[in-house]
């Protein structure tokens, strides 16, 4: 079995307690009420009417009493089981009225006919059977009540057989109905468990499964934040924070479309840092990669505008991708850039260029054909880069970019 759980007996116990207390407040009551009317107008012609004025009154009083007492039990305490006396009350209560109705019947029973006498015993038997429905819940207490009360007079029935005609087969029918009523209780008693149980069962089981869905949902939510982390990541150069390769590729050809549809200008700038294996072999290459750190710094100073972004694309180069820049721009751009890398003024002893760090810069800028594609940008940027690098390093070059349309 996929799924097993187990009630505890107590909270059995405590929830049909309670089932049969909620049943008994009303419906039992009403069911003794009949008991009351019917025995009461018997005995008020037949008997003295104050004294059966006075019985009735004494045992509605009981009932409302009763009635109170189960409404006060419900409201203070849910928790039955911790409270062992409801039950025996509830026992003691049921021996009580049984008692009631046997008693009033074997009291009435020298003054009325035998007509009414035996309509009493008939209303008797079917408190017994409509209680059976309310009070079957705690059977300890139907069968106490049935004992008491049809019971008794199946006994001063046998033993005054020959008072009255039907007398010893109205006592045998008693006790067959009472034997019915007692199977009959016995398979109420537990369907009633039963259900009780299967509902325990299902609040349980819901209760579990709103907690199994909670914890779900969160590890959902851990599990979409992770792959959000991942992804980014995979798109972030993790030493410099800046977008690595796979990162541009996922934007560039939305900006560039844009660019295209727009027929404005773009520019990019390509980067790489001067001697940078002689700055790694001379001051190790932890503090190669701080400058690669400062150095990002810069350029993502520089390119925070909507659409402009700064792209690690491999080891020491670099990229500014800026739209709406034209080649005059691009060229002060560029060369803003360099000069901010010179004034970071990290030294660098082993240059053959300088004595600080120095960047070497190639610019491409154009409106873009519908054909470009960005890789041919890159290309002439890296060439003109080139072309710094030949040329003396620490210096911006303007590549050209053929059938480019100038800005
Ligand atoms: P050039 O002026 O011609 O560019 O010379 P260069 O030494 O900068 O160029 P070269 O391509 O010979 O060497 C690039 C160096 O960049 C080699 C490598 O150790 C270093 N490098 C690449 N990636 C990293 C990095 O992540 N951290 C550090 N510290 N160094 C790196
Ligand atoms: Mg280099
Ligand atoms: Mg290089």
């Amino acid at each position: 079995m996929l799924y097993q759980r187990r009630i505890a007996d107590n909270q059995i116990v405590s929830a049909k307690l309670e089932l049969h207390l909620r049943g008994s407040r009303y419906a039992g009551v009403g069911a003794q009420l009949l008991g009351i009317v019917s025995l009461g107008l018997a005995g008020f012609y037949s008997l003295n009417s104050q004294v059966m004025l006075a019985w009735a009154i004494s045992l509605l009083l009981l009932n409302l009493w009763w009635s109170q007492r189960i409404n006060r039990t419900l409201e203070t305490s849910r928790h039955f089981t911790q409270r062992p006396a409801v039950f025996n009350e509830l026992l003691l209560y049921a021996a009580v009225s049984g008692a009631i109705w046997g008693g009033t019947v074997i009291w009435l029973d020298p003054y009325l006919s035998d007509l009414i006498f035996y309509l009493c015993v008939g209303v008797v038997a079917i408190i017994s059977v409509v209680t059976i429905a309310v009070s079957v819940v705690i059977r300890q207490a139907y069968l106490t009540q049935l004992v008491f009360s049809l019971g008794s007079i199946a006994l001063w029935l046998a033993w005054h057989a020959e008072d009255r005609p039907f007398n010893s087969g109205l006592a045998i029918l008693l006790v067959g109905l009472s034997v019915f009523l007692v199977i009959a209780s016995e398979w109420m008693s537990g369907a009633f468990s039963e259900m009780v149980e299967t509902s325990l069962e299902r609040a349980a089981m819901s209760k579990d499964l709103a907690s199994l869905t909670d914890s779900l949902k969160t590890r959902n939510l851990q599990l979409q934040d992770a792959r959000r982390q991942l992804a980014e990541q995979a798109t972030i150069d993790e030493m410099t924070g800046l977008r690595n390769r796979r990162g541009v590729n996922i934007i560039i050809n939305d900006e560039l479309a844009r660019m295209k549809r727009m027929q404005l200008p773009i520019a990019v700038i390509a980067l790489d840092v001067d001697h940078f294996k002689t700055y790694n072999d001379n001051y190790g290459h932890p503090a190669g990669d701080q400058v690669l750190q400062q150095l990002a710094n810069v350029m993502l100073e520089m390119s925070s505008r909507a659409g402009e972004f700064a792209a690690r694309m491999g080891g020491e180069e670099f990229i500014i991708f800026y739209p709406t820049v034209n080649r005059t721009a691009a060229l002060e751009l560029a060369e803003e850039l360099r000069m901010k890398v010179l004034e970071l003024k990290i030294p660098h002893e082993k240059s053959l260029t300088a004595e600080y760090v120095t960047v070497s810069i190639g610019v491409i800028s154009c409106v873009p054909e519908w054909e470009l594609e960005f890789d041919t940008l890159l290309k002439a940027a890296d060439d003109a880069l080139y072309l710094s690098k030949t040329n003396g390093r620490n210096r911006v070059t303007c590549g050209e970019l053929e059938a480019e349309a100038q800005s």
